[in-house]
């Protein structure tokens, strides 16, 4: 079997409804998809967290690397392309590019031999996860507090039994936001924050303090993630359990959080980090350093069913009766194309997503629905 065609698919959606993280304004939806076309016509899928135009030029970049090659060496094509696009790489787009070709890759190879990419990689630990409901973003026009009270009543009659929301706005703003969050969800569901590093680490340890009685699993990227030392003083500074990673893409960028002991909770993306080749890595220092591991997913259906092959094998940490399973980012954002672009969308019921069975991700993509979606490259 050998690499025939690596195809690139660029979807896209105008929002209705604007939303807004703490530094940017969504006004659009965009993925980059990854199709890898064997010689006997095995196809795997993958997808590139970021941009998406500059994503696919990326990956055809990389290409002529890997045509002609063996898709099952995965390993060796891995460190070909990052060796190749090291000097000017190692994070930011290369990584970004490199994880939709190492998800396809992967796909392939458990459509090849017959099995789902988890019992590739040694098998399952647990056929569910718990997910949590991703969103909480403010919508410009709306008011912010009605918006979010109205969004959370949702996630519980949607199932859910934790959500995550935005900050990153403003000091008062998002302390009534947490409070209405936590309100609406009442005093057992899980409540995470996240500011996307919308503040500087003064900041961070203020609202950190002022928001400990509304018990939040995590306070996620506090600070920019470059700044590691930031992040530890927020750690330190105040008592909300930090997490972070969307951006540390590579290994070398999560060694270097983990050894600094930026973060209490690691949140890797397999398709940013380096596919799931590299968080399988980064997945075992994690383990190794005793740092909880909660994967990031934003994405289409596509990087949600590799997250959940990833999810299926992360070891149970600690070891012990009735363990904790990892949780699944689900994001509840308007997004159409997400789910339409699988024949069988994977949904989340009470709480729960079931790891797809089927061979390679586990996932067919419907051809119909992403041309419907797809844009000129
Ligand atoms: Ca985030």
């Amino acid at each position: 079997m050998k690499i025939a065609e690596i195809r690139t698919h660029l979807l896209h959606h105008r929002l209705d409804q604007p939303f807004q993280s703490a530094f940017s304004t969504f006004t659009d939806r965009w993925a980059c998809l990854v199709e890898i076309v064997c010689d006997d016509g095995t196809t795997g899928w993958g997808e590139c967290l970021g941009p998406a135009g500059p994503n696919a030029a990326t990956v055809q970049a990389m290409a002529p690397l890997i045509l002609g090659h063996d898709p099952l060496l995965i390993e060796p094509i891995w460190t070909r392309i990052y060796n190749q696009f090291r000097d000017q790489g190692q994070r930011g787009l290369a990584v970004t590019a490199q994880s939709g070709i190492d998800i396809a890759l992967w796909d392939i190879a458990g459509k090849h031999f017959g099995v789902p990419v988890h019992a590739l990689a040694g098998g399952a630990y647990r056929d569910s996860v718990p997910a949590y409901a991703t969103g909480g973003f403010r919508q410009p026009g709306r008011d912010r507090i009605d918006a979010l009270e109205e969004e959370m009543a949702r996630h519980v009659a949607d199932g859910f039994g934790a959500a995550k929301i935005k900050i990153g706005y403003g000091h008062a703003i998002d302390l009534l936001a947490i409070r209405a969050a936590r309100d609406v969800l009442g005093p057992e569901r899980r409540l995470m924050v996240d500011a996307n590093h919308g503040y500087d680490a003064i900041e961070a340890i203020r609202l950190g303090r002022a928001a400990a009685d509304y018990d939040l699993d995590w306070f996620e990227e506090p600070v920019v993630p470059e700044q590691l030392a930031a992040y530890r003083e927020v750690r330190a500074g105040q008592p909300i359990p930090v997490a972070g990673g969307e951006t540390w893409q590579g290994r070398a960028a999560h060694a270097e959080a983990i050894a600094a002991r930026a973060i209490d909770i690691l949140q890797p993306d397999v398709a940013a980090c380096g596919g799931i080749t590299e968080m399988r890595k980064i997945a075992a220092m994690a383990e190794t350093t005793g740092i909880r591991l909660v994967p990031h997913v934003w994405g289409t259906g596509i990087t949600v069913a590799a997250s959940l092959q990833m999810l299926a094998i992360l070891p149970p940490v600690p070891q012990r009766h009735a363990a904790s399973d990892p949780w699944l980012e689900f994001d509840r954002t308007d997004n159409p194309f997400r789910m339409a672009i699988l024949e069988q969308p994977i949904t989340c019921r009470d709480g729960r997503v079931t790891i797809p069975q089927g061979p390679g991700l586990g996932i067919e993509i419907d051809r119909a629905a992403l041309a419907e979606w797809s844009v000129p490259g």
